[in-house]
């Protein structure tokens, strides 16, 4: 079969993005990829859907039996209302990013916090138990920090907006009550006051092109040595924040890991199959090309 071109036929299984604009994601060519080279007879395709009409999305990706969907930003709180069900995961991250649409009704998943932690053991770091601090308190941080939660990790989440921070630590300890959690200004002092730390966690805008000279991270206050960072971000491919803890001599990553494992949780929850990880990775580096 031609790669870039599936031939679609009357029973090919689809599944696809809904997001607000969509234009960005690299989710169609990491699943058409993974699909064409198991051979299934699946397509994966992206739908602008405007927030007004996302009820109506719904409804209708039902209708025409397409099989399951990702969602972006702006769309993953809102759905919560519009599924069947939430899995214990998407309940507590108060967050959805995949819809598995059966005939009993849609399932909705979070796969993101699965994903962080498997990009985070991916790039030879191990979270269990560890003291994480996380920049940032929006959609992101909220599957960062449950995921880390989850594993026994005491999270620190600093955030430019203190009451974001407190709203998410409110939210998780409802969920996680034993959870070591904490919330606090995103300041050069807050940061110093919780060092040293075994892991630092970018989960806000900071750094994403075409911001690519800020940074979450204090110019002035060297970057941990002995501490793993990871970047959500992964355009650029190395953040200027993952540049100070490179030139600290800590080991860093960036955030393409957690967007194609998060992907790779929800190809196997459609398909029953276990997808080609490295396939999917080589659709996204070409994808993004010299980014
Ligand atoms: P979001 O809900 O809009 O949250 C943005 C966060 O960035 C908030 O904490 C916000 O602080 C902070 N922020 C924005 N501008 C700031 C500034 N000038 N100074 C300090 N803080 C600032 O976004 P999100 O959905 O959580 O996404 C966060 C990042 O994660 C994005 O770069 C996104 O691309 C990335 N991401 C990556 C993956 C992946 O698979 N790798 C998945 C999801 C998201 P306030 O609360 O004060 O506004």
């Amino acid at each position: 079969m031609n790669r870039s071109m599936p031939r679609i036929m009357g029973h090919t299984q689809v599944a696809g993005v809904i997001g607000w604009p969509i234009g960005h994601s690299l989710s169609p060519a990491m699943h058409n990829a993974a699909f064409a080279a198991l051979g299934l007879d699946w397509c994966y395709v992206p739908f602008a859907v405007p927030p007004e009409r996302l009820p109506e999305a719904v409804r209708g990706l039902r209708a025409l039996g397409v099989r399951g969907v990702n969602a972006t930003v702006p769309h993953k709180e809102a759905l919560l209302p519009l599924v069947d069900a939430l899995t214990p995961e998407a309940e507590a991250i108060g967050a959805v990013n995949t819809l598995h649409i059966r005939e009993e009704g849609i399932l909705g998943h979070n796969t993101d916090a699965a994903g962080f932690l498997r990009a985070l053991h991916e790039a030879g770091f191990d979270p269990a138990g560890c003291a994480a601090l996380v920049l940032g308190a929006g959609g992101a941080a909220r599957s960062v920090v449950y995921a880390l939660a989850s594993v026994g990790a005491s999270v620190r989440i600093l955030n430019r907006t203190v009451a974001r921070a407190e709203a998410l630590v409110a939210a998780l300890r409802a969920r996680l009550p034993t959870a070591d959690l904490s919330a606090g200004p995103l300041t050069p002092e807050a940061i110093a006051q919780h060092l040293p730390i075994d892991l630092v966690v970018n989960a806000t805008t900071l750094g994403m092109w075409p911001q690519v000279e800020a940074s979450p991270w204090p110019a002035r206050l060297p970057f941990p040595k002995g501490a793993f960072c990871y970047d959500l971000i992964y355009t650029p491919r190395e953040t200027h924040f993952v540049h100070q803890a490179r030139a600290a001599g800590a080991q860093a990553a960036n955030g393409l890991g957690m967007l194609i494992h998060q992907g790779a949780e929800s190809f196997a929850l459609w398909t029953g199959i276990q997808p080609p990880v490295e396939v999917m990775r080589a659709a996204c580096e070409q994808a993004l090309g010299g980014m």
